[in-house]
């Protein structure tokens, strides 16, 4: 059997039942397909095949029996490295595994390799990677989005059956979009995030990649539920989110946000846009116009938020607690213990500098300058406490729209992927990119994008928002609307 790669995780699944296949042989179909594109892609930065070809000669059972996954950069995995994409992190074995992981591995899925992203999650274009760039399996003079762009890759060029990632502002999302397959940011508190190397602590969560619905549903199900080893995890059950794929959506109630249709969007992504909101009228749903009235403020309170949190979790990052440490010669242990106190001070600062200087990119370091700016005394509260106070407005103009409708249905990103360099000299241009993500984020609600058209050969997304802790009706609607058309089908060529 050939090319098992290309097939979903569910559709593997049915097949290993009735031991057709064997979970050996879908690993190797992935080899061979990493071996052949991986030059052109680069979606990963580690994988170590000896070990997972052993690992599949002897699966689990489980949800996930002998189905591969790859794993975000960012997710510590026990005895592998984890490096977030960053010098820094350089050589860091993570001595445990992440409850998603552990989650995974407990149900038989296989992990394959670590995918690139930006360093520390700091991107949307998976350029600010130290090691490589990755490149859209549609046009690999693109970028594939970001951060989750080695996995949104991997994913879109079967060089994985599926993987997980992490979203902060959109960054499984807006890459999802932007290669053309299902990315799902679930509730925040609804997966775990111990393990995740955090960015942005009041946003973070771990979500999907996948090629189509039922695999969303299938994987969030094995990652899905609470964990007492995460403070910000939330103890309500967990729903079974396949069971709800078949429904219908006659009736369901969609929102369309004044404010997602606005100048900046490409007339292109805005076409594909309508015509999907036209098969969901087909399908039943109706379309209810809301307004989510700043909007408008959501990308700057979002950069000063991330910003903040980022530079205070980004502290441990020294070369004493964690991290690769550059020394001064002169922090020889005999040496500096002849120093005198003073002159051991201002080693020891070196040190810090050293480290931080050569570890950290160019994004990082505007990042953690940024955010120590926003967080300092006589800026605290013109920055910091004003964003905090008008992202309660953000949760309240989206608390106000699901009076009005079930979900949300947007754009994911106003453009699709541009060419690698376009925007790297233009943070703030990078930064904008991200306007229709970020909001899910500051509201901590559920979001998927999901295909729904080419634009000059690129893929576009359309995204869906739903209610806290309401993700089976966004993957209801979203395998409604996927059974009705073929776009997730679709295959670059590589
Ligand atoms: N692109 C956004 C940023 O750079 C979001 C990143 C993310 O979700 N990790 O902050």
């Amino acid at each position: 059997m050939k090319n098992l790669n290309q097939l979903t995780a569910h559709k593997l699944l049915e097949m290993l039942k009735k031991e057709e296949i064997t979970s050996l042989e879908i690993v190797q179909s992935l080899f061979e397909r990493i071996e052949k594109a991986e030059d052109k892609i680069r979606a990963y930065l580690f994988w170590d095949k000896e070990k997972i070809l052993a690992k599949a000669k002897k699966s689990k059972q489980g949800l996930l029996s002998g189905i591969p996954i790859a794993i975000k950069d960012n997710i510590c995995v026990e005895g592998e490295p984890t490096g977030c994409a960053s010098q820094i992190l350089q050589g860091f074995i993570s001595p445990y595994d992440a409850t998603v992981v552990k989650n995974l591995k407990a149900k038989g899925a296989i992990l394959c390799g670590r995918t690139n992203m930006d360093e520390f999650a700091f991107g949307s274009s998976t350029e600010n990677s130290a090691y490589q760039v990755t490149h859209n399996p549609w046009d690999g003079q693109r970028v594939p989005g970001g951060s989750s762009g080695g996995s949104a890759a991997a994913v879109a060029a079967d060089e994985a059956i599926f993987a997980l990632g992490s979203d902060t502002g959109g960054s499984i999302r807006q890459p999802a979009g932007l290669c053309g397959v299902v990315g799902f940011k679930p509730t925040y508190g609804r997966v775990s995030r111990y393990g995740l190397i955090a960015f942005g602590s009041s946003l973070d969560q771990i979500g999907t990649l996948t090629k189509d619905v039922a695999d969303a549903a299938l994987l969030l199900k094995a990652i899905a539920g609470f964990d007492n080893q995460d403070s910000t995890s939330v103890d309500i059950s967990v729903p079974d989110y396949e069971k709800y794929l078949e429904r219908e959506i006659k009736g369901l109630k969609i929102g369309l946000p004044d404010e997602y249709f606005i100048e900046g969007l490409e007339r292109n992504v805005k076409q594909r846009v309508e015509e999907a909101i036209k098969v969901f009228e087909g399908l039943g749903a109706e379309m209810v116009r809301i307004s989510l009235p700043h909007t408008e403020f959501a990308v700057a309170v979002y950069y000063i938020l991330a910003t903040a949190e980022a530079s205070s979790n980004l502290l441990r990052f020294d070369g004493v607690e964690y991290g690769v440490r550059k020394t001064v010669n002169s922090l020889q242990p005999t040496v500096y213990s002849l120093q005198k106190t003073e002159n051991r001070k201002n080693l020891l600062s070196e040190m810090y500098e050293k480290t931080r200087e050569e570890g950290f990119g160019k994004e990082a370091k505007r990042r953690i300058i940024l955010g120590t700016y926003v967080l300092s005394r006589g800026y605290y509260d013109q920055y910091y406490l004003k964003a905090a106070k008008v992202r309660n407005l953000v949760v309240k103009d989206f608390k106000e729209a699901f009076e009005k409708c079930d979900l949300i249905l947007t754009p994911t990103s106003p453009t699709p992927a541009w060419k690698i360099g376009e925007k790297t000299e233009d943070p703030l241009r990078m930064y904008l990119s991200d306007i229709f993500t970020i909001p899910a984020n500051l509201a901590g609600i559920p979001a998927v994008s999901i295909p729904c058209g080419f634009c000059k050969g690129l893929p576009v997304g359309l995204q869906l928002f739903g209610k806290a802790f309401a993700e089976e009706k966004i993957l209801q609607a979203a395998y409604a609307y996927e059974q009705s058309t073929e776009w997730h089908l679709q295959k670059p060529k590589i």
